[in-house]
């Protein structure tokens, strides 16, 4: 029998450093290199030296990148975009004229907003859903639903949807199925394993995870989605530059150890939120009384690192926002250090107040992005600002 060596499949934490970046063939680096180049010189007309001829269309920083992230997510190819509303708009770009698409309640701003007030206006239309019940989805799909774009847990309140139920209903319905995994990252969760046609990432957030790059990536399930969004990656050209492709394969080398460490500093500080009677309610799919809780247990292998909360009557939320020190105030999540925000005004602003109220964004609510920091700097920072946040 041969004694040639079998390649193996590797586990998660090996493919986050090695998948996609093969040693440089020219120097022998272990690093990808930096193309930072637009355009590649060409032998004679028609041929290239190497395959790459105009960065928009491909760089050899971008694919390595694109196809770490594919072989994460396990998808047949990923696609990296100048940043997660620009991978959205993307996707969205494969829907027609006439074409629906259903959005939970939770959905990001964001992304409310570019179909409320772009893909509006060429005949792409939007429903609201309640996709943590998926009879609900189920019922509101009609004739011109072709896409289904969920996040779990959904930002701000952090509601749990079965992704494979989803997955389910939506295949038997010939409605494609996209996930924003953003809150998760590959490392918790993977809605291709669960049935999903298209998972996509703001990669600003974890998969970056030093607030220090703003991207987007996409990976798809099967050739023909492939080609689809190859053809509008390129013909839209939202493409992330390399300097930027090279930050994230470098931000997605230490995912899982980071990931771990959030997880376990978030689990703590919901835990001591939901103890303390200056709270009122505590939102996190790791607590064990949380409505997404088993869905959570059974589709992730944690629960992240997203809490949002809310204090109890005799408190001023702006008086707490104010007197955080160690935890800033500020836009984004998913990065080492921890942040706070204020869903009603920041994340949330682009949906009305009235739809906000309805689904429980209100104006007390608070969320917390629990960085790697240690976790009793972290909480005792947080109920500090709870102290201060006292109406005399
Ligand atoms: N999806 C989710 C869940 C987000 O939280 C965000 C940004 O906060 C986005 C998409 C948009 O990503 P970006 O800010 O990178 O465009």
């Amino acid at each position: 029998m041969s004694q040639e060596k079998r390649p193996h499949a590797q586990h998660l934490s090996t493919r986050l450093i090695h998948a996609g970046t093969t040693t440089d063939p020219a120097t022998g680096s272990v690093n990808v290199p930096i193309y930072q180049t637009s355009t590649y010189r060409q032998v004679e007309v028609g041929h290239t030296v190497s395959g790459w001829e105009y960065s928009r269309t491909g760089n050899p920083t971008r694919a390595a990148l694109e196809s770490l992230i594919a072989d994460l997510e396990g998808g047949v190819a990923g696609f990296a975009f100048g940043s997660g509303m620009a991978a959205i708009t993307a996707v969205l770009s494969l829907l027609n004229q006439g074409d629906e698409v259903i959005i939970p309640t939770n959905v990001y701003g964001g992304t409310y907003r570019v179909l409320d007030k772009v893909f509006n206006h060429f005949g792409i239309t939007y429903r609201i859903v309640d996709t943590t019940q998926p009879y609900e989805f189920e019922h509101a799909i009609g004739p011109r639903t072709r896409a289904v774009l969920v996040e779990s847990p959904a930002n701000p309140l952090m509601s749990v949807t079965d992704l494979a139920a989803i997955a389910d209903v939506a295949r038997e319905h010939n409605v494609l199925s996209i996930v924003d995994n953003t809150f998760m990252t590959p490392w918790l969760q993977r809605p291709l394993e669960l049935g999903a046609d298209i998972v996509l990432h703001s990669a600003t957030k974890y998969l970056g995870g030093h607030s220090d790059v703003v991207a987007g990536l996409v990976v798809v399930s099967t050739s023909e989605l492939a080609e689809r969004l190859a053809f509008i990656q390129n013909s839209t050209g939202g493409v992330l530059g390399p300097q930027d492709s090279f930050l994230l394969v470098r931000g997605i080398k230490t995912l899982g150890v980071r990931m771990d460490r959030h997880v376990e500093n978030a689990q703590y500080i919901a835990e001591a939120l939901a103890r303390n009677p200056e709270v009122s309610a505590v939102h996190y799919p790791g607590l064990p009384d949380d409505p997404g809780y088993e869905v959570q247990r059974r589709q992730a292998s944690g629960a992240g690192a997203m809490i949002s909360f809310e204090l109890a009557p005799g408190h001023d939320y702006r008086a707490f926002f104010r007197s955080t020190r160690l935890v800033a105030l500020a836009e984004s999540l998913g990065g080492v250090e921890s942040l706070v925000c204020h869903p009603a005004t920041m994340t949330h602003a682009a949906i009305p107040a009235e739809v906000r109220e309805k689904v429980g964004i209100t104006d007390g609510l608070i969320r917390l992005s629990v960085g790697i920091e240690d976790k009793d700097d972290i909480l005792a920072d947080v109920e500090d600002a709870i102290t201060a946040s006292r109406e005399a």
